[in-house]
């Protein structure tokens, strides 16, 4: 009864061993993993802070975290990706707590505990993203920050996201991303707002295929990451 969908994590699974090869799949969450970070660590200031990772495949997101002194606990229901999240931060020696759980369960299990949350390009590979926002929500301390990131849902999203990374620049392999399931802004917002978390701001990720460089800005046409916290006055 999870709110999985198995294909989602079969396709993920079959790449599993790539998840720390800079020029393979996963190398676009390399490179832009980077401008989140610091889009994150400016906002929050990692250092001594409790996160929790939610989707965090081998741990790109969930290393660089706890690099910047961050206590994380990472969790994805995608069991080879955790294996290798657990070698590689073996052999790199930075800590992180890495569990096959569905965050429905962990919210159920431990709710209030992080500071801060990250959801980082998952929401659109789950059958129900509003439930996984909502565990997010209650998983996150009151007045701390829940952070998430997707692909926008119109006409310039699906040129770039799926017809230019899939088939054109073979970023991606084919499948990799369905459009039915992108998330435009405002429906994210809507569902932050469902589940008491206040949107803070929203910044775009965009992609140039002619230098090959990904920047952050404020067009959040097609990549973007959102902002919000769970207020609550004192
Ligand atoms: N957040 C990471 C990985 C993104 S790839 C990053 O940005 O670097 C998407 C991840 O979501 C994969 O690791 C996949 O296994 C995971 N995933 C897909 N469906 C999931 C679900 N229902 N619950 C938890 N993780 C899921």
């Amino acid at each position: 009864m999870d709110n999985v969908d198995a294909a989602e994590l079969s396709k993920f699974g079959e790449l599993a061993h790539k998840w720390w090869d800079k020029n393979s799949e996963f190398k676009p969450l390399h490179e832009i993993n980077p401008l989140r970070l610091n889009y994150i660590n400016k906002a929050v200031n990692l250092n001594g802070k409790t996160v929790l990772d939610v989707g965090c495949g081998g741990g790109i997101l969930s290393e660089s975290m706890a690099e910047k002194g961050a206590t994380v606990m990472g969790i994805d229901l995608g069991e080879k990706a955790l294996k290798v999240a657990q070698l590689h931060s073996l052999e790199t020696g930075i800590t992180v707590n890495y569990r096959l759980v569905a965050v429905e369960k962990l919210a159920e299990e431990m709710p209030t505990s992080f500071d801060v949350v990250t959801c980082m390009e998952m929401l659109e590979h789950v059958p129900d993203p509003a439930s996984v926002i909502l565990a997010c929500s209650r998983l996150v301390k009151p007045n701390g920050t829940v952070f998430f990131s997707t692909i926008n849902r119109n006409p310039k999203a699906y040129l770039l996201a799926v017809i230019g990374a899939e088939y054109v620049l073979n970023m991606l392999p084919r499948g990799t991303h369905d459009y039915a399931k992108f998330i435009k802004p405002s429906e994210l917002s809507a569902w932050a707002r469902q589940s008491d978390l206040t949107l803070v701001g929203t910044k775009g990720l965009g992609y140039n295929p002619i230098t090959k460089i990904y920047s952050v800005s404020d067009d959040i046409s097609v990549n973007y990451m959102m902002q919000t916290m769970k207020l609550v006055s004192l």
